[in-house]
Formats: structure tokens, C-alpha cells, sequence
């Protein structure tokens, strides 16, 4: 087959233009995804032997290999695991396959500062990419397990690249940069540098699971061929106890496994011991991805059994409503080739999604109490994600409540827990009041908060879909019943309320003959016409009776054709 040329997708450009003229002021960090991108790779062969998918593949030496030739300027990195065929580069390399991309690039134009930027691209999965930081041109020659023949990917990385078929291609993928100049002013270092090489694998890729080799330079007169150098300790950080590892070394294993290019949030440790033993490394993210709400939302918790992957993205260690987790859970006693399926049956597995959701909740209490930027963080980017945990796990309600908090009319920026409410309730308020809506404006402009901003009674402002849900399920919080304030009749007698009985039935007796009227012109349309406390403004509300739904919800239904 000739060499054939193709332009990259308008949005793949886009991205190589902005590596071309990086944004990110470290460039070092090319290797890393390069390396991890070979982990994967190797990953996967394993997983599809383990599998007995019928590869004809040789397993025997996985490992990676970087190479560096001064003279030519460039740099290799080897590995030999599972390959891409001819139509997996195009597809993988040529395309950006992230339904958030064009959302992404938006953004990533309106971020303000480079920072900003740098902190949004590592959301897209654009390690290969990050190559042309560093490189004027990037080949790939790879040969997909099991396959007979490779491809050649070639690109200067502006707007083409060619594919070919070539024949002798080995098993794996070899990635060759060929390198800028040096540019040290530039944080762009002498990468055939042996020292160079070693520094970056050292800081970034030690706990790789793979043996990363460093292929020796040609031999002198008369000595004998060097042995290859294993650069890293491939060390399980989550089998070692917490003061061996540093805070950077848990971060690049959270970017590894996340493929975030960012530190996480918070490191969650667990080391289970007894008669079913594991160890798990826990990661809360900074920010939530843009398709955490979608169906094909990736979840990025592996696991392991005695130090093997056997499952990325496995769905059964946490409950839905903490699939933004990432890390690492490591198991002594499970079979290396378990399916989804039987693991979500398994009574272990269930033993550790137990202990893990009480652990993480936990920690995030924890981390309420000390640091309360960083959980108002932590709520921002995912409390509408946790709240679903309010219907799904019982359980756990309390503790979820615990670490939930809600914006309130108490303040117009610092959200409140429902236990810091019940503290400030009036004297004779028996119930907890909120309100749903889509946002903090439009529930503030209602007709319904008029007596409640009146008599000062402080109102929940919730504005997540899923609050319409789990308010209902609930039900009441220390004995105190949540109730929607667009709801039923609502009696706000608290202290300082003039009104008396006797003076609210003469007012009834006054206005009966017009309640009457409206009731008989509004006719069907509805339930009821009544006398209300809770307007000091507007001259009349709509309210749903207390097991209606709220408007919203019903828009909701009536939305998925119920
Ligand atoms: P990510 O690793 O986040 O998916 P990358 O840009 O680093 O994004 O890689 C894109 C895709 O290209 C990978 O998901 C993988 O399918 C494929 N790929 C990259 N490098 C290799 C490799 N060495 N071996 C096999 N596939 C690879
Ligand atoms: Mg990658």
C-alpha cells in the first residue's frame, strides 16, 4: 500500500497548534505520557492474554525502551505490548474521539491566564500530543498484537500526517521524536542526555509497573556490549507505608491513572489487613470532568491483584455516586481473570466498596473540618454528583448529610449544612425550609420566598436536579421536616408574626365571596383558591399541594415523555 496522506480533525489541530506553541512551561513532562502510554499498551496485552482472547502474541519480556541517538537528535520509546492496527492509528492518533472537545477548546480560548490553560488540556487525554513540545517531527511505527503487518504514522504536526503499511514491523509501538534544539532558556533540555533521561523517568514514571530500560549508546574499542539499565523501581506506592512515598510520587501515579495533568485534590490511603487482604490509593480530582454526567463517563479506579492489573475502569469497588474516584485497589485473594459480571456479585468486592464509600466520605469530612477552602472545592466540582448517594445509599445518608452543604439565604456566598440550619432556626419554626430551582436567582424572584424574606425565615436554595429527588426521599433532618416552600399550606408561625387566629378567620369570612368567584372562573384549572400568609408583595401565587410535584420535576417527565 502507498503512503497515504490525511488531514488531522479541525479540533485535533487546534490541539497540536497549542502544543507547537506550548503553553505548558514544562516540557519534561512529554516522557511521562509517552511512558504511560506504553504502561497502557503493555497493560492491555497482558489483560488480553489473561483473557485468553487467542492472541498469538509474545507475553514473555514485557517491558518498555527508551533510546537516544545525540548524533541524529532523537529519542525513542519502545514498548512491545499491544499495538494499534492500521486503522486504530488513525482513529486514536489522527482524531480527538472526547465528545467535550469543542466545549473543551471554547473554554480553553476564554481561559485567561496560561495556567488556566495548561490546567484544562490535561482534562483531553492529549498525551501524545505533547510530543511536538519538544519534537519538529514524531513517527510511530507500531504493530498490533496478533496482526502480521504494522503501520508507519509520520507527522511535522501541522495539518497532515501520512500512514503506511510496512512489513517487518515489530510487536508493540515505537514512538521516535525527532528533537528540537535545545533551548535550556526555554525549559527545553538536551533530551538524548542520558542523565536527562534518568532524571525524568526517576521523578515521573518510578512506580510504573514495567521495567523502563535505557538502551546503551554504541560501544567503544574493545569493550563489551553494556547490559540495559532498568531506570525504575517499580515499586507499588499503595503497598508502601506513607512516610517512604512523597506527595509528588502519589501525584504522578493520580495522573497516570486519571490521565489528568493536574495534582489531585486530596490522597485517600487505606491498607485493609486480615483474612482478606488489600490496599487501595484513593484519589479525589480538583475539577469534574465535562462528561461526568454522560453514559460513557470513564471511571478511573483500577484493580489489581498482587501488583497485576486486571481491570481499568472497574465499576463494582465504589458506589455510583463516587465514580469520580480515581486510583488504585490491590487485592491479594481474587482470581486474575474475574469478569465484570462476577464481580459485581462478589462478596468480597462488596466488603471493599463498602469500606472504601465510608472511607472516602470520611476523608471528605476530614477535609471539611481542616481545610474548608479546599472542600468547598471539593463540594463545588462534585455535590451534585454525591447527592445521588442520598437516594441510592441509605446507608450512608447520614453521612452523606454530613458533608453536604447548600446555599441559603443565610448568605449569598457561604453555603450552609443542614445542621448549621436547625442551629439558626427561629424560635417555633418546626420545619426545614427550601426551595428548587434552576438557579439561585430565579428562586430568589419568586413569589414564594416573599414571607419567608419577610419574617426572616431562612429558605435552602437548591438549584442540582437532583435535589428535586432527594428532598422527597429523605424526608426530614433531625427530626425536622424538609419542606418545599412552593408546597402545601405553609404556616409561618414564628415569633413576630402579628397576625392573630381570630384576626386571620375574620379576614376569611371577608374575602370568602371572592375566593369563591376565582374559584368558579379558574374552574378546573384548579385545586383550590386561598387566603395566603405567605405573599407580602405579589397579589397571588400558584402552590402545588404537598405531594405534587414541584413544577420543575414535572417538566422533567413531561421532558422524558412521561
Ligand atoms: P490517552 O492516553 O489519555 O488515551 P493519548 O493521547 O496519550 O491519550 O493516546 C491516545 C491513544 O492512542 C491511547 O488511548 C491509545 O489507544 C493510543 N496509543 C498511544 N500510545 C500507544 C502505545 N504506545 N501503544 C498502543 N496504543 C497507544
Ligand atoms: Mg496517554
Amino acid at each position: 500500500m502507498p503512503t497515504e496522506t490525511f488531514e488531522f480533525q479541525v479540533e485535533a489541530r487546534q490541539l497540536l497548534q497549542l502544543m507547537i506553541h506550548s503553553v505548558y512551561s514544562n516540557k519534561d513532562v512529554f516522557l511521562r505520557e509517552l511512558v504511560s502510554n506504553a504502561s497502557d499498551a503493555l497493560d492491555k496485552l497482558r489483560l488480553a492474554a489473561l483473557r485468553h482472547d487467542g492472541l498469538d502474541a509474545d507475553t514473555s519480556d514485557l517491558h518498555i525502551e527508551i533510546e537516544a541517538d545525540p548524533d541524529a537528535r532523537t529519542l525513542t520509546v519502545r514498548d512491545n505490548g499491544i499495538g494499534m492496527s492500521y486503522d486504530e492509528v488513525g482513529k486514536l492518533i489522527g482524531t480527538i474521539a472526547n465528545s467535550g472537545t469543542a466545549e473543551f477548546l471554547k473554554e480553553l480560548r476564554e481561559a485567561q491566564d496560561a495556567a488556566g490553560a495548561e490546567g484544562l488540556i490535561g482534562q483531553f487525554g492529549v498525551g501524545f500530543y505533547s510530543g511536538f513540545m519538544v519534537a519538529d517531527e514524531m513517527t510511530l511505527v507500531t504493530r498490533r498484537a496478533g496482526e502480521s503487518s504494522g503501520t508507519r504514522w509520520s507527522s511535522r504536526g501541522e495539518g497532515t500526517y501520512t500512514l503506511e503499511t510496512v512489513d517487518d514491523a515489530p510487536q508493540g509501538t515505537a514512538v521516535t521524536l525527532h528533537l528540537k534544539p535545545a533551548d535550556p532558556e526555554n525549559q527545553l533540555h538536551d533530551y538524548t542526555s542520558t542523565w536527562t533521561i534518568k532524571e525524568i523517568v526517576k521523578r515521573y514514571s518510578d512506580f510504573i509497573t514495567w521495567p523502563i530500560r535505557l538502551v546503551p549508546g554504541t560501544k567503544g574499542e574493545g569493550e563489551d556490549t553494556p547490559e540495559p539499565e532498568t531506570l525504575n523501581s517499580m515499586k507499588a506506592l499503595w503497598a508502601r507505608s506513607r512516610d517512604e512515598v512523597s506527595d509528588d510520587e502519589y501525584h504522578e501515579l493520580y495522573k497516570h491513572v486519571s490521565h489528568d495533568w493536574r495534582d489531585p485534590l486530596e490522597t485517600i490511603r487505606l491498607q485493609a489487613e486480615g483474612t482478606f487482604e488489600y490496599q487501595a490509593l484513593l484519589f479525589l480530582p480538583e475539577h469534574a470532568p465535562h462528561d461526568l454526567f454522560t453514559r460513557d463517563f470513564r471511571r478511573g479506579l483500577q484493580l489489581y491483584v498482587k501488583r497485576v492489573l486486571i481491570m481499568d475502569d472497574c465499576e463494582a469497588l465504589l458506589p455510583p455516586y463516587l465514580r469520580f474516584v480515581k486510583g488504585v485497589v490491590d487485592a491479594q485473594d481474587l482470581s486474575l481473570n474475574v469478569s465484570r459480571e462476577i464481580l459485581q456479585q462478589d462478596r468480597h468486592i462488596r466488603m471493599i466498596q463498602r469500606r472504601l464509600t465510608k472511607k472516602v466520605l470520611a476523608s471528605v469530612k476530614e477535609m471539611k473540618a481542616a481545610d474548608s477552602a479546599k472542600y468547598a472545592t471539593f463540594w463545588r466540582e462534585f455535590g451534585a454528583v454525591v447527592k445521588e448517594g442520598l437516594l441510592g445509599d441509605p446507608d450512608n445518608r447520614d453521612a452523606i448529610l454530613a458533608v453536604a452543604s447548600f446555599a441559603s439565604t443565610h448568605s449569598e456566598d457561604e453555603p450552609t449544612t443542614l445542621q448549621q440550619y436547625v442551629e439558626r432556626m427561629k424560635d417555633g419554626q418546626d420545619d426545614i425550609y427550601y426551595m428548587t430551582g434552576e438557579s439561585r436567582q430565579s428562586i430568589e424572584n419568586s413569589p414564594h420566598m416573599e414571607a419567608f424574606r419577610a419574617r426572616g425565615v431562612e429558605v435552602l436554595l437548591l438549584t442540582d436536579p437532583v435535589d428535586e429527588v432527594w428532598v422527597d426521599a429523605v424526608g426530614e433532618f433531625d427530626g425536622k421536616r424538609l419542606r418545599s416552600v412552593a408546597k402545601g399550606e405553609i404556616d409561618l408561625d414564628v415569633q413576630g408574626d402579628e397576625q392573630t387566629e381570630g384576626e386571620r378567620e375574620k379576614q376569611a369570612e371577608e374575602y370568602a365571596g371572592l375566593l369563591g368567584w376565582m374559584k368558579e372562573q379558574l374552574g378546573e384549572d384548579v385545586k383550590d383558591v386561598r387566603l395566603s400568609t405567605r405573599l407580602t408583595v405579589s397579589p397571588a401565587c400558584v402552590v402545588s399541594d404537598a405531594h405534587d410535584l414541584t413544577p420543575a420535576l414535572e417538566n422533567m417527565y413531561r421532558a422524558m415523555g412521561q
